[in-house]
């Protein structure tokens, strides 16, 4: 093609697109009488020139505003003297919040033709999103619409899967595998957080520390899946004492146990201590052959209103002690803290 057709039919292709963007009616003027053509969303071709300007008129009636088009390629052929064909391939910027075609590309063929003294265009074919157009639409906007609607349920779905999953893994890193009771890093975490609660209240909070009596010899005589049951049992037991608001009752490790209380007087404590130590005989679990009776525990408790200087394992420690306390007197019994320091 000489450089001047070349430039001709450049300008006469940029013409076209600024008047297809414009949304300027006289291109429907540039329409050859031998017109065919298709319109991106339809297969049908249209050979009849006043059906191609009604579906143009359509197309401006659907997106009245200006369109944006990005232009990314563009190539000519000529064919012969009185044809030339223009290629582009270009991103549609509709005018809409969702910019729905924005990431189509279309593919535009145009080809010019001369009659007489003008050129016109005889064939035009664009391809936006082929056959997703409902009725009275050049651009699948509404298509496009509820694609984007589904797609945004389809993501809230995901989203509230994805939350209970991770609920889910929550609960779980926060409960002891065996026995099914919360774990120790739960009660670490709400030890720390009932403590500053009583700090800034000024109440008391106890903690009970509980411990199977000769649990190895419990193991060594009927095995350690009996002993696993036991715990299991005890757990359960004890998770059916604490009942009230914010009372927490977690595994420690092995076959300790602890109870917090995050709002008891120490007398509390040790009443709550009674009736774990009843529940637990109440269950009647044979003890083992040179240890006749049923399997006991031995409790420790610390109860305090928290101070400046102090952190919650200096609660811990005190339980622990008190517990030590109990297993010197004999086993099967409850220390408090207080004793040890009276
Ligand atoms: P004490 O009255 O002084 O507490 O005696 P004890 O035998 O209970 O004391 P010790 O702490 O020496 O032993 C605890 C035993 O608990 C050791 C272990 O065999 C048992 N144990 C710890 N965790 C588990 C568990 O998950 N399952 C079973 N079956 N046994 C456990
Ligand atoms: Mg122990
Ligand atoms: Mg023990």
């Amino acid at each position: 093609m000489s450089p001047e057709r070349q430039q001709m039919i450049r300008a006469l292709f940029d013409e076209y697109i600024e008047m297809y963007a414009s949304r300027d009616d006289r291109l429907t003027t540039r329409f050859s009488e031998n017109f065919s053509g298709y319109a991106g969303s339809s297969s049908v071709l249209v050979k009849d020139r006043e059906e191609w300007i009604k579906i143009t008129r359509q197309d401006f009636a659907q997106v009245p505003e200006r369109l944006g088009v990005e232009m990314l390629d563009l190539s000519m052929q000529e064919i012969g003297d009185n044809c030339a064909i223009v290629t582009a391939f270009f991103h549609i910027h509709l005018p809409l919040p969702d910019k729905f075609l924005s990431n189509e590309t279309a593919r535009l063929v145009l080809v010019f033709q001369r009659e007489g003294a003008d050129w016109k265009i005889a064939h035009s074919g664009i391809s936006v999103p082929y056959r997703r157009a409902e009725d009275g639409e050049i651009y699948p906007i509404k298509s496009m619409q509820q694609r984007n609607h589904d797609l945004e349920a389809i993501v809230a779905e995901r989203t509230q899967a994805l939350e209970r999953a991770n609920r889910k893994l929550e609960e779980l890193s926060n409960t002891d595998g065996l026995t099914g009771i919360a774990n120790r890093r739960y009660f670490d975490r709400i030890l720390q957080q009932e403590w500053n609660r009583a700090k800034r209240a000024g109440h008391t909070i106890s903690l009970l520390m509980i411990d199977v009596d000769h649990f190895k010899r419990f193991n060594d005589n009927y095995g350690h899946l009996a002993g696993d049951a036991c715990l299991q049992t005890f757990a359960q037991e004890m998770a059916k004492v604490a009942r009230r608001g914010g009372e927490l009752a977690a595994r420690y490790g092995g076959e300790e146990f602890v109870m917090l209380l995050p709002d008891a007087a120490e007398r509390d404590a040790v009443e709550i201590g009674r009736r774990i130590q009843e529940a637990v005989l109440s269950l009647d679990i044979p003890g083992v052959h040179l240890l006749p009776g049923t399997v006991t525990i031995s409790i420790g408790i610390a109860s305090r209103i928290p101070s400046k200087h102090e952190n919650p394992a200096s609660l811990v420690q005190q339980a622990d002690r008190a517990l030590y306390e109990a297993k010197r007197a004999g086993r099967n019994v409850i220390r408090t803290a207080s004793e040890r320091m009276a």
